[in-house]
């Protein structure tokens, strides 16, 4: 079943709209995907509730937006250009490589090799980082990075964030955006791309470790309840403490959330005590104006990324019975919020009074909002019960009468009867 499950996951984002392969028309390229219509909506809802959550509903975090490509010597500084690796093995027989530390791709190998004995080179580390050529002379271009990780843009701009803005430490600087990285065996659909995007924050406080194992508790804390608030199942989920062999370079200590995928127990975020590792090295101090001292700051990291946690939200919404399959999605991250239907669509006053509600709904803003005329009833539930749309409303003969409409909840399928002039009333209400 959980094989299953991910087979499953990945036809529906194809011919749903949620997520096809990169450059597919010219043969794909390993570890792309574009998103869809409705995977592209997903991802923004659950950007919007990252960015409500970490910085619109708190006062100690601002917001930054920095450049993909950064100054080379970030990347040295930073020690991504040395330490930055993932150790890499080849096989001998074929000359294919897999990570070194990737037990499930190393078996996947040898089945392919069936009666053979296969060797294995020694691990050789591999760099991450994408390079970029900058200019248009060839042999005069300069190199430098697609960013690996967000994050830095946070420490580079630590200072213009002091001089211009209020923030006093504790704060946090926030940051969603695309990184890159070499992977060496991108796979299982999105989870290991080459291209994706993190949802970050940088959390500056006090160097004592009663400060920071503080704050690094409390970031645990709301970091896996913002998912269980979101709709996650809370047995899916669980905290892996790093073993020092696994620490990246910048860790004083980490903390996985990893999601029970059908691959197996898996991370999709960090929580990483970065200490003053990157202040450190770029040079950067704290001054504290009322108590007169200055000290570089220490670091607490969430660090989320936005794909996997879209394919968790879909792997963990997935429901079928023998009628329909449904995407359990919270309301907050369902593509659509609503679904209009005029119960025929040659009838020129249903469609023209499910137009008047679908318009009305589209102005409240409460996000997308569909139309559907197509087929009959039963397979618009269907359709719209399989991209997790929570609610959809029927026009019919009763309507044109006593302006009331049917409302059918996603989950339940139970429908009830509302004046046409509480609908507005009721979806904000139903999807807040
Ligand atoms: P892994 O061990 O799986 O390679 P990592 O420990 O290197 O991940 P971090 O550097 O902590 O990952 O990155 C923070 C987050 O960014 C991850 O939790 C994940 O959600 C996301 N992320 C990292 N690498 C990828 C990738 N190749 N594809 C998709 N998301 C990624």
């Amino acid at each position: 079943m959980a094989e299953n499950l991910m087979d499953k996951i990945v036809a529906l984002c194809k011919r749903r709209g949620f997520i096809y392969p990169g450059s597919e028309i010219y043969g794909g390229i390993g570890g792309f995907w574009d998103y869809g219509p409705l995977g592209t909506e997903l991802k923004r809802n659950i950007k919007n509730e990252w960015w409500k959550s970490m910085v619109y509903l708190r006062d100690d975090v601002v917001g930054l937006d920095a450049a993909i490509v950064m100054n080379r010597e970030v990347w040295k500084v930073s020690g991504h250009v040395e330490a930055f690796v993932d150790p890499l093995i080849e096989c001998k027989v074929c000359h294919v490589r897999v990570r070194a530390d990737n037990k499930e791709d190393i078996a996947a190998h040898l089945k392919t090799h069936k009666d053979i004995q296969v060797d294995w080179t020694k691990p050789q580390k591999f760099n991450l980082l994408v390079r970029a050529y900058l200019g248009i002379i060839e042999g005069k271009q300069s190199e430098t990075f697609l960013r690996g990780e967000i994050t830095q843009g946070a420490f580079v701009n630590f200072q213009n964030i002091i001089n211009s803005s209020r923030v006093k430490i504790p704060f946090g600087i926030a940051q969603i955006g695309k990184a890159f990285r070499n992977e060496i065996t991108p796979g299982s659909f999105t989870y290991r791309s080459r291209e994706f995007e993190q949802m970050e924050l940088e959390f500056f406080v006090r160097p004592k470790d009663s400060e920071a194992d503080k704050w690094f508790e409390y970031w645990k804390k709301q970091r896996m309840g913002w998912y269980i608030d979101l709709g996650m199942k809370k047995n899916h989920l669980r905290f892996r403490k790093h073993e020092s062999y696994e620490k990246a370079h910048y860790a004083k200590y980490a903390e996985d959330l990893e999601y029970n995928a059908p691959f197996g127990w898996s991370e999709f975020e960090g929580i990483h005590h970065r200490g003053d590792w990157d202040l450190g090295r770029h040079k950067l101090m704290y001054k504290d104006e009322d108590l007169k001292e200055e000290f570089t700051p220490w670091v607490i990291e969430t660090s989320g990324g936005v794909d996997r946690s879209a394919l968790f939200f879909l792997l963990d919404a997935y429901y079928e019975d023998k009628k329909r399959v449904v995407l359990k999605l919270h309301p907050k991250l369902a593509p659509l919020k609503v679904a209009v239907f005029p119960l025929l669509a040659n009838k020129l006053p249903l469609v023209k009074m499910a137009k008047g509600i679908y318009d009305n709904l589209k102005a409240q803003n409460i996000g997308m909002i569909g139309f559907d005329d197509r087929g009959n009833i039963g397979k618009r539930y269907y359709s719209q019960d399989e991209i997790g749309t929570p609610f959809c409303i029927t026009v019919d003969f009763q309507s044109l009468e006593d302006k009331t409409v049917t409302v059918r909840d996603r989950d339940t399928t139970k429908q009830e009867r509302l004046s046409i002039d509480d609908v507005a009333s009721y979806f904000s209400k139903r999807l807040n």
